[in-house]
């Protein structure tokens, strides 16, 4: 409850406000489009977008999962989550990404409710989780070669997912070997196939081991950017999801000049000074025009009652931009991190090998 009267106290910034309708996304072209839970919209119209978070999910087992399906209370979820996008709609926030993998309890309708609801563009996904020890992989990423995977995410862009009518904006998977495992070798063939035929972005959540071993993550990212290349997928159509568990920041620079796109998405309010560092780094380079920023939050988890303890979307807005421009990033580098990079990054249309 008290969470709840703090985020109805947020008040707007202007500057964000003055973004909030989609000027400026030249780059993407005029004709760039985004295919958001309600249907394509043009790309300039995302706005301010949070490129990485999650509405609802299902953290359980697959196994579990299928023995026991859970279906959303749309009432729930609502109470808790809708006030949460109220808030950041106040900030400026006119676009989400739900990056929630098909498997953890990607749920259409419920996205296209929110989305309806509190009046945000939102998209959702497609594609295979890989990570998480296994625990999220159907049966079917299994028995599937490449070719048929392919062909049943493509199948969900085409036709819309489960006969909700709601087609994916993008491709998540997850993978965390190094090197990567067979299986994931697969499932990264079908998402190159995939992206060839839907142009849909591959965005790949990869592997925490930064702690573990500094370079261990990039050498799981690269292992990636390798293979989707000789795949015929050009590094722009790729997300390195959760960048930031690289420690050695020479390998976000790497990524980026070979034109991937960064994604530093784990913001949590006191980290400003390393989200400042990572962002003042890629911004000495003169690389800022391939980073994404988020901050892979809210999860209502199905599986606990009220949906647990649920991260809000507002700190971003509320504490990391006023920290930014104090500490001199200027509005032509901050609306690229937050209008710009998204709106091109989530623009389908297919990105081959050696066309940039
Ligand atoms: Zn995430």
């Amino acid at each position: 409850m008290h969470r709840r009267h703090f985020v109805a106290g947020l008040i707007a910034s202007p500057i964000a406000l003055a973004w909030a309708e989609g000027n400026g996304v030249a780059a993407t072209g005029s004709d760039a489009q985004v295919m958001t839970v309600q249907g394509p919209i043009a790309a300039a119209d995302l706005g301010l977008t949070l490129a990485h978070e999650h509405l609802y999910a299902d953290l359980r087992p697959y196994t579990e999962q299928l023995a026991k399906p859970l279906t959303p209370d749309m009432d729930a979820v609502t109470a808790v989550v809708l006030p949460q996008l109220q808030a950041i709609r106040r900030l400026g926030c006119r676009s989400l990404v739900d990056c929630t993998a098909t498997t953890l309890g990607r749920d259409p309708r419920l996205i296209r409710h929110l989305s309806q609801a509190s009046g945000l563009h939102m998209l959702t996904t497609t594609g295979a989780y890989l990570a998480a020890g296994g625990r999220f992989i159907p049966p079917y990423v299994r028995e599937e070669s490449s070719a048929q995977l392919a062909a049943r995410w493509t199948g969900e862009w085409r036709d819309g997912i489960g006969g909700s009518g709601v087609r994916p904006g993008l491709i998540k998977l997850g993978v965390e070997g190094d090197p990567p495992s067979e299986l994931e070798r697969k499932v990264l063939q079908a998402a190159a196939r995939t992206h060839l035929d839907t142009g849909l972005v591959i965005a790949v959540h990869t592997g925490p081991w930064a702690e573990v071993e500094p370079g261990r993550n990039a050498r799981c990212a690269f292992a990636q950017l390798d293979l989707l290349e000789a795949a015929g997928v050009a590094p722009s159509a790729w997300i390195w999801v959760h960048a930031q568990n690289e420690t050695q920041a020479e390998q976000h620079v790497r990524a980026a000049h070979r034109g991937a796109w960064v994604s530093f998405d784990g913001f949590r309010p006191g980290q400003e000074a390393r989200y400042l560092a990572l962002l003042g780094r890629m911004r000495e380079e003169g690389l800022l025009e391939h980073v994404l920023l988020s901050q892979d939050a809210g999860w209502y988890n199905a599986g606990v009652p009220g949906g647990g303890e649920f991260n809000p979307f507002h700190p971003l807005l509320s504490e990391l931009l006023p920290a930014l421009r104090e500490a001199g990033f200027g509005e032509d580098e901050v609306h690229p991190l937050l209008v710009r990079n998204p709106a091109r990054a989530y623009a389908f249309g297919s990105r081959r090998a050696g066309n940039g």
